[in-house]
């Protein structure tokens, strides 16, 4: 992702609508395929290290052929392939972040998730990655085949927040079945968020199911005060409801912590307001939470708001070695 949404690296707003037909079409070509992509999908001892100048890195489409749920990524957090499951393709989201690129003057082409096409539409795609033809697709041909064969993840993402829709612990069912189908129960289910809806019985339910699929949570954090939350997030969602879903979940699981920095009216985040950031990561420990890591990262492209820029890379070391210094934790950096 370098993110300005939600998906595993970064995005750009995707339009893709299909039907199940084609998608069934093409599963009958490559089923009897099954049985040589099996085992295929383990890690290799040494992650291949990601380039950005691969194109699929360059490149984070959410969008494939004709499907309109599950899109391939090479993603710089996942350490390679990640699969993105879009659970939002009505493109609702209970944020209105100043760097999301997601264009919602355009209508979203389906406003419900059809589980029977998630399944059709990822159980295509994982044989496609395993069986090599992604990585001889034009877009992911210059990245080493291993790459793009080994499914590092696949993560709940999209054009909106994942935790909206009212059957969350279902949608994990059928991805947890998939992987299961594949030979890949060893692979990560991810769930990337704005914590908004993390106090959901059913989002709870799907985080449990998630647990047995070596689950992670990578949840969003852009601010310290409600202040700059509100400037930032532009969310009616009250910032104590995201710091206490924030608490509640890292107190059950480990959590990372995905965090976008940059310039509003070429003004990067005051040493105030970082403070302030900073305190919030320690009260989540001091009150009982596990916080993995930090994700520190900054715009990736051009956002839709001109006075929304990016971060230099020195810009972003600088504040990446605040928190590490201020809460200890280990800090990533994805300039
Ligand atoms: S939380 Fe919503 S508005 Fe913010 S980047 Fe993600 S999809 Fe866009």
């Amino acid at each position: 992702m370098g993110t300005n949404t939600h998906s595993p690296d970064t995005d750009v707003p995707w339009t893709g609508a299909h039907g199940t037909r084609s998608v069934l079409q093409k599963i009958s070509r490559f089923a009897s395929l099954e049985s040589m992509v099996a085992g295929m999908g383990d890690s290799p001892a040494v992650p291949i290290p990601i380039r950005n100048t691969w194109k699929a890195v360059v490149d984070h489409a959410r969008r494939y052929q004709d499907f309109t749920y599950v899109y391939p990524v090479i993603s710089r957090r996942s350490r390679g392939l990640s699969i993105g499951v879009n659970l939002n393709p009505d493109k609702q989201c209970n944020f209105d972040c100043v760097y999301c690129e997601v264009d919602r003057n355009t209508p979203g082409k389906a406003r419900e998730v059809r589980l029977d096409q998630v399944r059709d539409e990822l159980r295509w795609l994982i044989d496609h990655a395993l069986n090599g033809g992604l990585g001889r697709e034009a877009k992911f041909s210059d990245a080493p085949p291993e790459v793009s064969r080994i499914v590092r993840d696949v993560a709940f993402s999209g054009d909106g927040e994942p935790t909206m829709v009212s059957n969350f612990d279902v949608c994990v069912e059928v991805v947890a079945e998939v992987l299961r189908e594949k030979g890949l129960s060893d692979t990560k289910i991810v769930l990337i968020t704005d914590s908004a809806g993390l106090d959901k019985a059913s989002v709870r339910r799907g985080l449990s199911l998630m647990e047995a699929h070596h689950g992670e949570v990578w949840a969003k954090l852009d601010a310290g005060t409600e202040e700059y939350y509100r400037h930032i997030n532009r969310s009616s969602v009250r910032f104590d409801r995201i710091l206490g879903n924030l608490l509640e979940t890292a107190r059950v699981r480990p959590i990372v912590i995905q965090s976008l920095f940059l310039k509003t009216h070429s003004q990067p985040m005051s040493s105030i307001e970082l403070d302030a950031y900073c305190r919030r990561l320690n009260q989540i420990r001091d009150g009982g939470g596990t916080l993995r890591e930090v994700h520190a990262y900054t715009l990736a492209r051009p956002t839709p708001e001109a006075w929304a820029t990016r971060l230099s890379a020195e810009e972003l070391s600088a504040v990446a070695e605040t928190i590490r210094a201020q809460t200890g934790l280990r800090v990533e950096e994805f300039p």
